[in-house]
């Protein structure tokens, strides 16, 4: 069991081409960590900096409180599961699983329990006679996990394990490695591109861009106040809406118009006071699909806030309707019940979640609050 501190970690490859930059992470013993992020921006980097395939440019790595920047991989008790799954395609699964042991010269009798009781844990224990080119994709990655479980490591670091499962197997296997996290009780620090993997896995998450962490948080806290504009688009299925507004102080109101002399949102000046020094200034605003409702499902009496809004599209899914709308200036995504049907050219009289707003610097994409 361990804890993983990175502090002012940076890897600059040859060339000059920035990996990671000035990370600062600290996961927890028995951590689940999730390091999310679009392609090429430093996930992987920062993982194998950790396990030791990379060497660090600058910055401290402590493992379990020890220093380890000039410790070798296979000295770090870290056990890392890849994308592909790296078997040896002549070995059997139980030989594949017994591998590392094998090198290590673990006693036979040993090896053989560690085997069991990893397979036993992956349901895996009917395949250990087979060949990996007679297992299926999501069986080969559990022989992978598997291999990695009988090393019984301080730490486990996981790239992106499902990116080759089909998107069924992907979820069913999601599963399966949660609850290996709470069977194992070991720290793990998980990448991927994928921001549901990482909100459903994580207990901590890291958002990257750019080699640079932009936050870290608990998925909870990562929903409902992203840090940027960059971490509030990334998070969420369909993304957060941004709209273009300028804000007005009316002393004993804030007036946010949309510009282009869309509509117009009145908001309490005490509860939104942080937007006063924005007063005259454009600035964004974000809304989750969720936080838009439509005036006439919604049964809100109300006419006051209301966004006029024409439909373009909607994307039906049964339990839950996306409907496309466009306002004077901008685009909207509404998530709304399954049975609210529109139709192609439907005036809506939309309603923004007050409590639900977000609002963003233009400049450099921070939070207002
Ligand atoms: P991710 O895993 O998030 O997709 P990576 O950590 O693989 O991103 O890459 C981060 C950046 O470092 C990218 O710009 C990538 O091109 C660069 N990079 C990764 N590995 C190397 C390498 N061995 N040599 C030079 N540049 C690299
Ligand atoms: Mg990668």
């Amino acid at each position: 069991m361990a804890d993983v501190v990175l502090k002012n970690v940076s890897k600059i490859y040859k060339g000059g081409v920035i990996g990671c930059k000035n990370i600062n992470l600290s996961v927890s013993d028995r951590e689940f960590c999730v390091i999310v992020g679009p392609s090429g921006c430093g996930k992987s980097t920062t993982l194998r900096l950790i396990a030791g395939l990379e060497e660090i440019t600058e910055g401290e790595l402590y493992i379990g409180g020890d220093l380890v920047n000039e410790i070798p991989p296979k000295d770090r008790d870290i056990a890392m599961v890849f994308q592909d799954y790296a078997l040896y395609p002549h070995m059997t699964v139980e030989e594949n699983m017994s591998f590392g042991l094998r090198l290590r010269k673990y006693p036979k009798d040993e090896i053989k329990r560690r085997v069991i009781e990893a397979a036993r844990i992956l349901e895996i224990e009917h395949l250990l006679s087979r060949r990996p080119k007679q297992l299926s994709g999501g069986q080969r990655q559990r022989v992978a996990l598997g291999r990695a479980i009988v090393r019984k490591p301080k730490v486990f670091l996981f790239d992106e394990p499902l990116s080759n499962l089909d998107a069924k197997l992907r979820v069913q296997m999601r599963i399966e490695i949660k609850k290996l996290h709470s069977k194992l009780r070991t720290t793990m620090i998980y990448v991927t591109h994928d921001q549901v993997e990482a909100m459903t896995l994580g207990d901590k998450i890291v958002v990257m861009k750019d080699g640079l962490i932009q936050q870290i948080d608990d998925p909870l806290s990562i929903y409902e106040k992203p840090k940027t504009q960059f971490v509030a688009g990334f998070i969420g299925s369909p993304p957060m809406n941004f709209i273009r507004v300028k804000v007005e102080d009316k002393d004993d109101y804030i007036l946010i118009k949309e510009i282009g002399d869309g509509f117009k949102i009145v908001i309490d000046r005490n509860t939104f006071s942080y937007l006063i020094p924005y007063s005259g200034k454009e600035i964004t605003l974000g809304i989750r699909p969720e936080d838009i409702v439509d005036r006439i499902f919604s049964k809100i009496d109300t006419k006051e806030n209301v966004v006029e809004a024409e439909v373009v599209a909607e994307e039906p899914m049964g339990s839950e309707n996306i409907i496309h709308a466009k306002t004077k200036s901008s685009n909207l995504v509404i998530r709304t019940d399954g049975t609210n049907r529109v139709k192609m050219g439907d005036r809506l009289e939309l309603l923004f979640k007050l409590d639900k707003l977000h609002f963003f610097d233009v400049d450099d994409g921070k939070r207002i609050e």
